[in-house]
């Protein structure tokens, strides 16, 4: 009891302030010629979870007791992958119905299209921030959605407004020209890696507050491939450059912090791949975006 952990908190269920969801399914990935295994990811984020996070930080002197942290689990496996999308955005409409934050893990990145036609449903002026290696604007595969075609159908969707969408930390030697047209043309944003600042956190501070003056609620999309190898080789399409785990767990703050923040997805965990390092970095990203929820919550 003098040592609580994030495992010692959560409690099942579908409210809360902040709710977590997996999305067990990896076949936008196979179909986009990935190397599958994320299916595995939400199952794997939860067995490090149990353990992880102190609830009391003496460091950051923030106190996690504050907030309500629920764990809704998987949507259920064995689905279509078509009906897997419909379930996803039925689920995390849920969760913001009953006013939480869905933090979503996946899973492939295709979940990031159908997570935010949930808040697309809902609110009539949404920014969406992409943190990727990728900009994911690639056409579907006979007519099927997949882990690079997720922002396209963001973009091609007439409720949002193409301006804003912010790609950051996009990799010129990952991504195409035309792949970047493709946003500019439509009146979208990428910040490539190389032209961040040498602190990339001021950089999404100041996205997340131009967006939060234009829109009415944001989501912030991780994929896990936007960081270093190094750091997280579980992946499927690992970098060998990209933001470092200290850049990641800011970035997560920062999202959190953001009070028009309302939906968070995880995209690429391959536990298949490697669990261990890369389990660690996704249940700290975790960790530090429901820091800053509490951060949100205390006057300043
Ligand atoms: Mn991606």
């Amino acid at each position: 009891m003098d040592d609580l952990r994030l495992g010692h908190v959560m409690q099942s269920g579908w409210s809360g302030d902040i709710v977590l969801l997996g999305f067990p399914y990896d076949q936008g990935v196979a179909i986009n010629n990935g190397r599958i295994g994320a299916a595995q990811g939400p199952r794997v984020f939860r067995e490090r979870l149990e353990k992880f996070g102190t609830i009391d930080n003496p460091e950051t002197d923030i106190n996690l007791s504050s907030l309500q942290l629920a764990n809704a689990g998987d949507v259920s496996s064995g689905l279509s992958h078509v009906e897997s999308h419909l379930e996803l955005t039925r689920s995390v409409g849920k969760i913001m119905d009953l006013k939480g934050i869905p933090f979503v893990v996946g899973g492939g990145n295709d979940q990031s299209y159908p997570n935010a036609c949930a808040l697309l449903e809902r609110n009539d002026s949404v920014g969406v921030v992409n943190i990727d290696a990728h900009l994911d604007v690639r056409p579907l595969k006979d007519g099927q959605a997949h882990s690079g075609s997720p922002f396209r159908l963001l973009l091609d969707d007439s409720r949002f407004q193409p301006e804003h969408f912010v790609a950051f930390a996009g990799q010129g030697s990952q991504c195409s020209r035309q792949h970047a047209e493709y946003i500019q043309n439509k009146g979208g944003n990428i910040l490539w890696l190389d032209h961040l600042n040498s602190s990339p956190e001021s950089d999404f501070d100041r996205v997340l507050k131009e967006l939060s003056s234009r829109c009415d609620s944001i989501f912030v999309s991780f994929d896990l491939d936007s960081i270093e190898s190094a750091y997280a080789p579980g992946v499927s399409c690992p970098g060998t450059l990209g933001l470092s785990a200290c850049n990641a767990l800011h970035l997560a703050r920062l999202a959190g912090k953001c009070p028009k923040v309302h939906l968070f997805d995880m995209s690429e965990f391959n536990p298949v791949i490697e669990a261990d390092r890369t389990g660690r970095l996704a249940v700290s990203i975790y960790y530090s975006f429901c820091q800053g929820v509490a951060l949100r919550r205390r006057p300043s």
